[in-house]
Order: C-alpha cells, then sequence, then structure tokens
C-alpha cells in the first residue's frame, strides 16, 4: 500500500481507511463505461453504509440497492433519489414494507410469492401504487463460495424460474402492484464474465417468452457481484467494470426504452478500503511464530466466514527488513480469528501497523462488539 503514514498519527486502531481517490477513480471508471448506454448503476449499500462513502456514492447519480428498511433510509439519509432506490430482500417486514412506501421508493423486489400479497395489501391500504420487479433464479451456477451463491436452484432467493408465469399473473391481478421490471443476482466475488454471458441468454428467452404474452419490462436488473483482486490491490485496484459492462451490453437484448439495471456492491468500495492495525505482541510458540494485532474477527469477519483472504502488509517496516513467516491472528477467544497462516512479512515488532487490504466491503458493515470490544473506527482521506 502506498500511503504517507502521517495521516495515521493519532488514529485510534483499528480502525477502516478509506481512500477517497480510489473511490473516486472506481466511480469514474464505472461512468465511463456506462456513458452512452441505457444503463443504471445501483449501489448494493451493504457492502458499505459509511455515511460518507453513502454520499460520494450518491453524488455521482448512482441509485441504490437496498436490503432493509433501514438501509432504505440511510439511502435517503443520503440523497440517493427514491426513484432509484430499490428494496430486495427475503423476510421484509411489514413495517418496513410501510415505511419503504412512505418513502415512494422506486421498487421494490419480490423475492416470492407469497411476499405478493403482502405488499399488494400494505399498499392498497395506503392508497398507494408500488413498483416492483420480480426476483427470478435463473440456475446459474457463479462458481464462487457456496455461502456466496444465489442464482442455484436450491436457496432462499428468489422465485424460482418455473414459477414465473404464476408470479406475473400474481402481480397483474394487484391493482396496487405496477409490474416495472426483472431482477437477477447471481451470485458474489465472480471473477469469470462466463456467469454474466450465460444469464444473458437466459434473460433474453424469459423477456422474450414475456413479450410474447403482452408484458413488457421497462427494467432489466441484472444484479451485481463483479469479484476483485484480494491477491493484487495494488496490480488491480479498479475491478473489470469494462469487462462487466461489455458482456452484459454485448449479449442482452434491450429494446428501446429498456433501461438495464445492475446492483455493485463489492466492485464499487472494497479496494478503497484498508483495515488498519497494531501489532500487539508477536508471540513465538514451539514451531509458529504469530503476530497478534489489535483488529480481530469482530472488525472484518470475511476470513472467519467465507474463509476469505485478504493482502497483508506491514506498513511500518522499512523496505529492506529481512522477511519472516508468521501466522497474523485477531484477539478475540475464537480459533477462526486468523488473517492469515503462513504469510511472509517484514520481520514485525510490537507497535507496527498492519494493512488488511481490500476490506472495504463487508468488512465495517459486517463488524460486531463481541467480545465487548469497541466497533472500528474509520478515516476517509
Ligand atoms: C449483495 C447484493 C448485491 C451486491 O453484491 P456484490 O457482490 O457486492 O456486488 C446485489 N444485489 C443483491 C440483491 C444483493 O443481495
Amino acid at each position: 500500500m502506498v500511503v504517507d503514514l502521517k495521516i495515521f498519527e493519532g488514529v485510534k486502531t483499528p480502525f477502516y481507511y478509506y481512500d477517497k481517490r480510489l473511490l473516486e477513480a472506481t466511480l469514474a471508471e464505472i461512468e465511463r463505461c456506462i456513458s452512452g448506454h441505457p444503463v443504471k448503476v445501483l449501489y448494493a449499500i451493504k457492502a458499505n453504509t459509511n455515511p460518507e462513502i453513502l454520499r460520494i456514492v450518491a453524488a455521482h447519480g448512482f441509485g441504490a440497492d437496498c436490503v432493509s428498511g433501514n438501509e432504505v433510509d440511510a439511502a435517503i439519509e443520503a440523497g440517493f433519489p427514491a426513484k432509484y432506490i430499490y428494496y430486495a430482500g427475503v423476510g421484509k417486514t411489514d413495517e418496513e414494507i410501510a415505511r419503504a412506501i412512505d418513502h415512494n421508493i422506486g421498487c421494490f423486489n419480490i423475492e416470492s410469492i407469497e411476499e405478493i400479497e403482502i405488499i399488494a395489501g400494505i399498499a392498497a391500504m395506503k392508497n398507494k401504487t408500488a413498483n416492483v420487479a420480480l426476483r427470478i433464479n435463473p440456475h446459474i451456477d457463479a462458481h464462487t463460495h457456496h455461502y456466496i451463491t444465489t442464482g442455484l436452484a436450491e436457496n432462499k432467493f428468489g422465485i424460482d424460474i418455473t414459477l414465473l408465469e404464476k408470479a406475473v399473473a400474481a402481480v397483474t391481478a394487484h391493482p396496487s402492484l405496477r409490474l416495472i421490471g426483472l431482477h437477477f443476482h447471481i451470485g458474489s466475488q465472480i471473477t469469470t464474465m462466463e456467469p454474466y454471458r450465460i444469464l444473458c441468454e437466459r434473460i433474453n428467452a424469459i423477456t422474450k417468452q414475456l413479450a410474447h404474452n403482452g408484458i413488457e419490462c421497462k427494467f432489466i436488473n441484472v444484479g451485481g457481484g463483479l469479484g476483485i483482486d484480494y491477491d493484487r490491490p495494488d496490480a488491480n485496484p479498479i475491478a473489470d467494470f469494462k469487462g462487466f459492462f461489455d458482456t452484459i451490453l454485448g449479449n442482452l437484448d434491450v429494446e428501446p426504452g429498456q433501461i438495464v439495471c445492475c446492483e455493485l456492491g463489492r466492485s464499487i468500495v472494497a479496494q478503497c478500503g484498508s483495515l488498519i492495525s497494531k501489532v500487539v505482541l508477536v508471540k513465538k510458540g514451539l514451531e509458529r511464530e504469530f503476530v497478534i494485532i489489535d483488529a480481530g474477527m469482530s472488525d472484518l469477519i470475511r476470513p472467519a466466514l467465507y474463509e476469505a483472504h485478504h493482502k497483508i502488509e506491514n506498513i511500518s517496516a522499512a523496505p529492506t527488513a529481512e522477511m519472516a513467516t508468521y501466522d497474523v491472528v485477531g484477539p478475540v477467544c475464537e480459533s477462526a480469528d486468523v488473517f492469515g497462516k503462513d504469510e511472509i512479512l517484514p520481520t514485525t515488532q510490537r507497535g507496527d501497523l498492519i494493512a488488511i487490504r481490500s476490506a472495504g466491503a463487508y468488512g465495517e458493515t459486517m463488524a460486531s462488539r463481541y467480545n465487548m470490544r469497541d466497533l472500528p473506527g474509520t478515516l476517509l482521506r
């Protein structure tokens, strides 16, 4: 990581450092890729709801993809236009639905046939019409970790493709609902374009069938999931947005007037964030040496939860320092509280600063107070 350590002076560790310039460069690259195309990018705010980050993304005119009532409120607060706030989630409560209707959000992404009735009832009670899209599960294996693959046949997300006609009939039967689109989301940390190409083919077949039945969809939402390079954040600081948009725009049949939406989370914010932590002590075991840092799984749970690996750097060590092999672990009382095994780092000492890279997505938002630890701080510069 290239950073002037002076900006970290006096900041209590552990904290998330967000590189504002990289975030801006990432947003600019997305804008460049979609310029002149009928594309609306929604930021999947669950990746990072830091208020400053939300304001920066909103200022670029993006929409917001939300998965809870509080996320909808946060998106409104940060300045995302209600019209481009889309609300997904398999278990929206009545109270959350009512709040979102009161905000006049742009769309509910419906995840089950049962939910159609519930949203229709609440909208009718309020004498309002709710825009809805059907989230269809297209049975695509996105080849990512089993916890973050969502487009396969047997999981809780979306409406099975075999139930599509039934779902369309249910929506159109309700005067308080307006069907405005279809929604898909096939997984996360997808690093090849093949799953997206297959997704486009499935979507083309579906929209063709619906058009044949007289149903037009204004919005085709292809979801998110574009992956980033966790191993080489400096070589690839910006995700392959060009590959992603070229694949979508090159393979999706888009009719005049139709708008393609996508919901990018990780690829927008992951690389601009690092978890900065201090070495509490270096413990010599019998066969291993442990670098014990003041950040733990309560601050960044991805390694413990998904077996994820983030690049680890000693940013205090001199460039000429000799290398050594360490296990880098946190202080939390769980064996899973490990950031890296057999990490090759410069010789590390108590007090050194450690950067855990690519931590801007699903880091701060998943932090907890387990072990009664403080929540991590933040620094955006
Ligand atoms: C989480 C989520 C996203 C964003 O996924 P990323 O992998 O962060 O791009 C998009 N859409 C839906 C419905 C989601 O649940």
